[in-house]
């Protein structure tokens, strides 16, 4: 492993001072209503990088008041005139990629190729959703008792308040801000407080490629219970759309409940990833890489527990190992780096814990496995191999560069085990026998199945868990009906 800590020079391209000028409400740079400030660090280096505002309940009343004010505008606008923008807002986001990919790494860690990968989704949304926006079709038929036409058109939702996690800074805005803005939604995003720079400068963009003021409204919090309590309750507010972790989707729902507000979640994940011996080993090698190490492990979709059946095991325990251990560990903006430090202290202690109790049980370790000192908040690529299934890790997500492996016997043996969790957001599948492939994912409780492949998130496709990973769904053509309401009218002629 090779370790380094490279500091951010003064002549990065980035100027990431110039994406905090204060909340951006109805397409200004607005003041906090107090004078608290939330810093950004860099997890690389821990340093302090930027400041963001701290709205306070009334803030965030003032973006909802944004927000309605633009409603009728934006609703009543074109959806020709509505795709033209969304189109707009994917050029620049093309445009600017790189400026926008270090500004992703400096303030979540992740390596440079990574936030690579992600602005090129993340843009995606925008081109997606512009051509969505002119293709939301209504229905009209008969009516069976043949008395009368029934009528649907599908109608922008209302305003949306959209709260994203860290781990994506710009995709999980885009994939709620796109298809919501299709829809002809106003919106009012909270980001996450470890990664708001993104938010902010995603925000002038879209200004910039005419989203019209108020359409899309930004605030940055420490408060986000308070406030985010205080939109649910804004009768003006009607859907709540959320990505985080289960246990805060769970509270959100509740909140939502008050209201009746439709809540879409995007939850928590536990993916397993299957190996059968018939896999073809470099593809299963390549595609467990991509599932594990993508944004190092800081994936609601990353294989959280391998199951590797046993005439392939050894073969696999070996190459995945190696190649793990080839991985450049080092500040995410190295253009070198292969795996970038987790977000938070807090993080690499909760994955130092998790691999301190599955050892404690039985595991053993192949690489890795300890946490490092010095600078940064970089947890190495660890291979576990005879991770118990009592294992803390088995049931819990590790969200960092941690590969537990399990030998197994049978099909219905590794779909029990596959199954045996609260979470069903991804799985992944590996075997030349594309029926047993396809058995094999009707079987597995998730709500996205990676068969031969590492990668399920496609802007085209349905993303979204079952279980508790969470309801509805985001991208594809369902993305966009999330932002609507059915409207039915009976009509006699
Ligand atoms: P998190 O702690 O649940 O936070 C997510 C967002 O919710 C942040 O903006 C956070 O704000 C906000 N939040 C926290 N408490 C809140 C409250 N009481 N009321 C309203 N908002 C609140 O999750 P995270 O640690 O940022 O993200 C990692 C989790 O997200 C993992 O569980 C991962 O699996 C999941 N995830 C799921 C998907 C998916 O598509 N299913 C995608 C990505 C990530 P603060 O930053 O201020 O705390």
């Amino acid at each position: 492993m090779n370790m380094m800590h490279q500091h951010i020079e003064e002549d990065d391209d980035v100027d990431f001072h110039s994406f905090s000028h204060g909340l951006f409400i109805g397409g200004k740079w607005v003041e906090a209503s107090n004078a608290r400030q939330i810093p950004v660090a860099d997890p690389s280096t821990e340093a302090v990088i930027a400041a963001v505002p701290d709205a306070s309940v009334e803030d965030a009343l003032a973006a909802v008041d944004a927000a309605a004010a633009a409603a009728e505008g934006w609703r009543q606008t074109a959806p020709r005139k509505r795709s033209e923008i969304l189109r707009r807002c994917f050029e620049l986001m093309t445009e600017r990629a790189e400026t926008l990919a270090m500004l992703i790494s400096l303030e979540n860690g992740k390596a440079l190729r990574d936030a690579r990968g992600e602005v090129a989704y993340a843009a995606e949304f925008f081109r997606w959703n512009a051509e969505e926006a002119v293709r939301i079709v209504g229905d009209y038929s008969m009516a069976p008792a043949g008395a009368n036409r029934i009528l649907v058109d599908y109608e922008p939702i209302g305003i949306c308040v959209l709260i994203t996690p860290w781990n994506f800074p710009a995709a999980m805005a885009t994939r709620k801000i796109a298809p919501a803005l299709a829809a002809g939604c106003t919106v009012v995003l909270k980001p996450a407080t470890e990664t708001p720079l993104t938010a902010y400068a995603l925000a002038a963009l879209y200004k910039e490629a005419g989203v019209p003021d108020g359409v899309v409204n930004v605030i940055t919090t420490k408060s986000p219970g308070p406030v985010t309590s205080a939109m649910l309750a804004d009768p003006r507010v009607r859907k709540l759309s959320f990505t985080g972790s289960t246990g805060v989707g769970r509270n959100l729902l509740a909140e939502a409940s008050k209201t009746v507000i439709s809540s879409s979640m995007e939850l928590g994940g536990n993916a397993p990833l299957i190996v059968f011996d018939d896999a073809d080993l470099d593809t299963a090698i390549e595609g467990a890489m991509v599932a594990k190490m993508r944004n190092a492990g800081e994936a609601c979709t990353a294989a959280n527990r391998l199951y590797v059946q046993s005439g392939i095991y050894d073969r696999f325990v070996a190459a995945l190992t190696e190649r793990m251990k080839g991985l450049v560990v080092s500040a995410g903006t190295d253009p070198a780096s292969e795996c970038g430090p987790m977000i938070t202290a807090k993080a690499v202690d909760k994955i130092d814990r998790l691999v301190e109790d599955a050892v404690s049980r039985g595991a053993k370790v192949l690489c890795g496995g300890k946490k490092p000192d010095g600078v940064g908040f970089f947890y190495p690529p660890t291979v576990l191999v005879d991770v118990p299934a009592d294992a803390e890790m088995a049931h819990e997500e590790i969200f960092g560069p941690v590969a537990p492996i399990t030998r197994f016997e049978t099909e219905d043996e590794v779909v029990a085990r596959a199954n045996d969790t609260e979470y069903g957001l991804a799985a992944y599948v590996f075997t030349k026998d594309i029926a047993r492939g396809l058995k094999v994912s009707r079987r597995i409780e998730a709500g996205m199945i990676a068969l031969n492949r590492g990668l399920v998130s496609d802007p085209a496709a349905p993303f979204g868990g079952v279980k508790q990973s969470g309801l509805g769904r985001e991208g594809g053509s369902h993305g966009v009906l999330e932002f609507t309401e059915p409207k039915y009218v009976a009509v006699t002629l």
